[in-house]
């Protein structure tokens, strides 16, 4: 949580700004307005034949689980772009991006999260800085007990059920926590307000 103002240095209060209708963290010197808004994660689901690539992760949160190369958006960088580059850092995989295939919002942290089907490039990958080690799994091997992100799951879930459906979609959801148990854990969520539509 912001203490200090980001212009002049001074205290931040909480309070609600006039014509608003939410608080707001303004500054106490100089009343500049400090908006807070959700971040964008943008990750891959790379497919090679009929596996996807995960990474396990070497950092907090969640190290030691298993996840898809994913991070947050960089300012001035396009959502496929960077999807493309937190693949290539995680996995030194160099990939193509093929479809949107899913947004997910998570309001309880504030985190919209858009992912992309990808294809290897080239047959190179091997873990980079951020990652234990890489691998691509058959989906009856993924392993959903030790994933890092309930996001991560939901978007392997989807993928899943449109290559069983023989159809691909683009997907919109919020993921939404239950409010208790842990936020790591994807049984503790629920997929709501699912949109879907058929790529041509
Ligand atoms: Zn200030």
């Amino acid at each position: 949580m912001m203490k200090f103002c980001a212009e002049c240095g001074g205290a931040l209060e909480e309070r609600e700004v006039q014509g608003d209708g939410r608080r707001r963290h303004v500054c106490t010197v100089c009343a500049h307005v400090h908006y807070r808004n959700p971040l964008v994660v943008v990750g891959c689901l790379v497919e090679r034949d009929d596996s996807i690539l995960l990474c396990r992760r070497a950092i907090e949160p969640a190290h030691g689980r298993w996840t898809t190369p994913a991070g947050f958006l960089e300012l001035g960088e396009t959502m496929p772009a960077g999807a493309r580059r937190e693949t290539f850092e995680e996995a030194s995989a160099d990939v193509d991006i093929m479809a949107p295939h899913s947004y997910l919002e998570l309001l309880h942290i504030g985190q919209v999260y858009a992912i992309f089907r990808a294809r290897m490039r080239a047959p190179d990958f091997a873990p980079g800085p951020e990652s234990l080690e890489c691998r691509f799994f058959r989906a009856h091997d993924i392993p959903w007990s030790e994933l890092a992100f309930p996001a991560v799951h939901f978007a392997l879930q989807l993928l899943l059920d449109d290559r069983r459906g023989g159809c691909r979609h683009v997907h919109h959801a919020q993921v939404r926590w239950s409010g208790v148990g842990s936020r790591f854990d994807a049984s503790n969520y629920e997929l709501v307000g699912h949109l879907r539509s058929p790529l041509a």
